[in-house]
């Protein structure tokens, strides 16, 4: 990272959501070109183990074989692929964000097992790494560290999944004050049916949200039998019962009442490794659809061969490269404001104020990798055609293990309230400047088109796209607090139209400078990476354009409405690109390689 913290610009830069009013230069944006060979190693060792130790196991695993999870869990461990985010200390690696997002991303050959290596090495261990005691971390660290003891999270009740702070499990002192007692039932608990170690949510009194570890074999807690699901049918996911379930007092974790902190922050880890998993998982159908692609023939030639094909191909990698974008780009920032020194301050805790910062950046990867994979699993299994929808193909099963992948750790729809909440939140605090940005906004609008020195360029189009993308978003998104103020969270509808060209406008900014870093370096202008870049940020463009149009029309009418649309049309012009031909050479390029082209750039 080219940016030097202690500058005011670059501090306001390195704020989270601060994309959508700060400008920034390629050297600011970390990409996976800038990934250390260690780095690179990590991913290639995880790759490897997914490929030899957990591939030729799915067809028992699938079937759910007594076990089988938890020792490929075991021997993941054995390797040090679970201790990822435990402090060296207590036996972990110590990942940077960079390092454990390339570990996620390439443990995802087998969705079942990534979902149960984030259920253990993330959700299930971040609880007690951020908020554990000396001797709670002392006690399970180590152990959780090489699978020794396997974790999980649980949070969900029956009635409360969404709204989890209405969960009903309750947790009272014992009359000698020796132990919690718990009651109530958690369900859908990824690792439950195998877990060692439960980190649990329940109110004190009824009332006060806490957290509790909770160990197997405690009288009084039982695991339920597994549930039948539409696809990750690997992974472990059972409901779990507490009666009258005694456990030390010394089991609580954090505070009572603080509970809701232990939750959220847990999710925000987790939410950002989602996306990287969902990346993962991603590339893998574009090879294999790209492989099937070239393989199958139809009148006379490779299906590979058909425009609507490459279509497919072409957008695929698209996408994948948007997301590959942001979230390394995210990742970079994470790494590098951790690694920033901070005298007195204990590095578990910069790391957990670190995420919080970047809390916005962590929905966003988990909503656009996980919409990002569905999109390739959808496509790929149309590549395949009826053999898409046979289970001896590999493609049926990755189309049903992606689906989940839109619903937990926040649903999709939950993540885009809170991306807007968040920046409303950070602007309202002053944190972020974008009060003044839209106020500066709204006096450009008064005062008619402005003669600005247009970007010029190889990417010149795309720079002024993104600069104008920014202005749109300042544009909706000021027109409805103005009118709608506290009330704006109710108008759920304008919120996620906020969210998506929120997550547009950062999606464009990483594809863009990391393709201008990319020419920088290797004066590849007119390669595959570069079309990428330019695809998305044309299509993001009129996909802002109609959002924010919606929005608009939502938000105000008459005279006013007519004005607006009439800037938001300004504001939105883009020239023509022939985005076919370039989705053609992008296809071309991962048939060439049978991947996803751009791996490592
Ligand atoms: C396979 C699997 C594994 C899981 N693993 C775990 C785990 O390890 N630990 C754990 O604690 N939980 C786990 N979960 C639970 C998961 O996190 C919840 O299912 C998820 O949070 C959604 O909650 P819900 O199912 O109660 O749906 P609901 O909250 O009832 O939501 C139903 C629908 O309503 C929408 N909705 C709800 N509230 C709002 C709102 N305010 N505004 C707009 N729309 C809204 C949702 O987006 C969704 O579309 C898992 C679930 C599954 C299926």
């Amino acid at each position: 990272m080219a940016t030097k913290p202690s500058e005011p610009a670059a501090q306001t830069l390195n704020r989270g959501g601060a994309f959508l009013t700060a400008a920034c230069t390629p050297d600011d944006v970390f990409t996976p070109a800038d990934l250390t060979d260690d780095q690179r190693l990590i991913g290639r060792t995880a790759e490897e183990f997914v490929a030899k130790e957990v591939v030729p196991n799915i067809p028992e695993l699938e079937q759910h074989k007594e076990g089988l999870m938890a020792e490929m869990l075991k021997k993941a461990g054995e390797l040090g692929l679970l201790g990822g985010a435990i402090p060296e200390e207590y036996g972990g690696a110590a990942l940077d964000k960079v390092s454990a997002t390339i570990l996620a991303e390439k443990l995802a050959g087998y969705a079942s097992f990534a979902v149960s290596h984030g259920g253990h090495a993330g959700i299930g261990t971040i609880p007690i790494v951020y908020f554990g005691t000396e001797e709670q971390k002392t006690l399970f660290l180590p152990k959780i560290a090489t699978g020794e003891k396997l974790a999980c999270y649980c949070l969900s009740e029956p009635q409360a999944g969404s709204d989890a702070l209405a969960a009903r499990t309750r947790a009272v002192l014992s009359p000698d004050g020796k132990s919690w007692i718990l009651n109530g039932q958690k369900m859908w608990i990824t690792n439950g049916g195998f877990a060692d170690v439960f980190t649990v949510f329940a109110k004190v009194d009824g009332e006060k949200f806490s957290c509790f570890i909770v160990e197997k074999g405690t009288p009084g807690f039982s695991v339920g039998a597994e549930e039948k699901k539409m696809g990750i049918k690997g992974s472990s996911t059972v409901p779990i019962f507490f009666e009258n379930a005694a456990i030390p007092k010394e089991n609580l974790l954090h505070e009572v009442g603080r509970g809701h902190i232990v939750a959220f922050n847990t999710l925000n880890v987790g939410r950002f490794s989602l996306g990287a998993y969902c990346l993962g998982g991603a590339k893998h159908v574009l090879a294999a659809a790209s492989k099937y692609a070239k393989e199958r023939t139809a009148f006379g030639k490779s299906i590979s061969e058909f425009g609507l094909i490459k279509a497919k191909l072409g957008e695929m990698a698209i996408r994948i490269y948007a997301v590959e974008s942001m979230i390394y780009r995210s990742a970079g920032m994470v790494s590098a404001a951790v690694a920033e020194p901070k005298s007195g301050a204990d590095k578990t805790q910069q790391a957990m104020q670190v995420l919080e910062e970047y809390a916005i950046e962590s929905s966003i990867s988990k909503v656009a990798g996980s919409e990002t994979a569905d999109y390739c699993v959808d496509e790929a299994v149309q590549i395949f055609g009826g053999y898409g929808y046979h289970e001896d193909y590999p493609v049926a099963r990755a189309y049903r293990d992606s689906r989940i992948n839109r619903i937990f750790e926040g649903t999709n729809e939950i993540n885009r309230m809170l991306i807007i909440q968040m920046l409303m939140k950070r602007a309202m605090a002053g944190v972020l400047p974008l009060i003044p940005a839209a106020m500066k906004l709204a006096d450009e609008v008064l005062s008619g088109p402005s003669f600005e020195e247009s970007p010029s360029g190889a990417f010149a189009e795309e720079e002024r796209s993104l600069a104008q993308a920014k202005k749109i978003f300042l544009l909706a998104a000021g027109s409805a607090v103005q009118k709608y103020r506290e009330q704006l969270s109710d108008r759920q509808e304008i919120v996620a139209a906020l969210a998506n060209i929120a997550m547009d406008v950062y999606a464009m900014e990483s594809s863009l400078r990391r393709a201008q870093k990319s020419s920088a370096v290797r004066g590849e202008n007119a390669g595959a990476l570069s079309d990428a870049a330019r695809v998305f940020v044309y299509d993001a463009m009129d996909r802002v354009e109609k959002e924010a149009r919606a929005a608009l029309a939502a938000t105000v009418d008459g005279d006013t409405l007519l004005t607006q649309l009439a800037v938001l049309r300004r504001f939105a012009k883009h020239s023509p690109l022939d985005t076919i031909s370039m989705r053609r050479r992008i296809a071309d390029a991962v048939l060439a390689q049978d991947r996803y082209p751009f791996e490592g750039r």
